[in-house]
């Protein structure tokens, strides 16, 4: 039988101490060969344990292999955007959102400020581990800020995540220890908007066709 694809770690686009002085080397070193390798792992082990179970014809407790495998994928899925959202100070990180992201955070917040605010607000009133995202709904053609809890919870199918803040204590504690608020304003000037820009249109085009 043909061996099946595994989850793989992505690399990042730019090297562990280009986001330094937001993001430091030893930081975002381990939260990506550490942390975000863990959630691949434990998709992966939940494979080969279901494929291992099927094999040898056992049951598994299925509810809990559902709710594992909802958070290691949505975790990979998340830092996976994570990463591609960041981009070094003065080459591409930082500034103010122009294109069409930029007329979207306008028409539906009234400002920059005030959109970053409320994104500002939501990530640091995360209860306990979670994420601040910025998603797409199709329906409504709106932008909208989500509080993520965990990695999956929270999250409704179908609103694609355009830009996302990982709030977990893992993703900031060697930085800045317990204060999440100094890490959320630290994002701003990381923060690529020309990919923010590319996910907005592309989920636009591809859930308004
Ligand atoms: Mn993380």
């Amino acid at each position: 039988m043909e061996k099946s694809k595994v989850y793989e770690l992505p690399k990042l686009p730019y090297g562990y101490g280009d986001l330094s002085p937001y993001i430091s080397e030893e930081q975002l070193r381990i939260h990506h060969t550490k942390h975000h390798q863990a959630y691949i792992n434990g998709a992966n082990a939940l494979i080969g344990k279901l494929d291992k179970a099927r094999k040898e014809g056992v049951d598994l407790d299925m509810k809990a292999v559902s709710k594992e495998m909802s958070f290691h994928l949505a975790g990979d899925a998340l830092h996976s955007a994570f990463w591609l959202n960041l981009a070094p100070p003065g080459k591409g990180g930082g500034g103010k959102p122009d294109g069409a992201i930029g007329v979207a955070i306008v028409k539906e917040y009234g400002s920059f400020d005030r959109f970053k605010k409320e994104f500002s607000q939501i990530a640091v009133s995360v209860e306990g581990s979670g994420w601040a995202a910025l998603t797409y709904c199709g329906a409504t053609d709106r932008i909208s800020v989500m509080q993520i809890e965990k990695h999956n919870v929270n999250w409704p199918p179908d609103f694609p995540v355009l830009m996302a803040l990982d709030v977990w204590e893992h993703a900031y504690y060697l930085d800045y220890k317990n204060e999440r608020a100094r890490f959320v304003d630290a994002f701003w000037s990381i923060v690529d908007w020309q990919v923010v820009d590319k996910w907005f249109k592309h989920a636009r085009e591809y859930m308004q066709a």
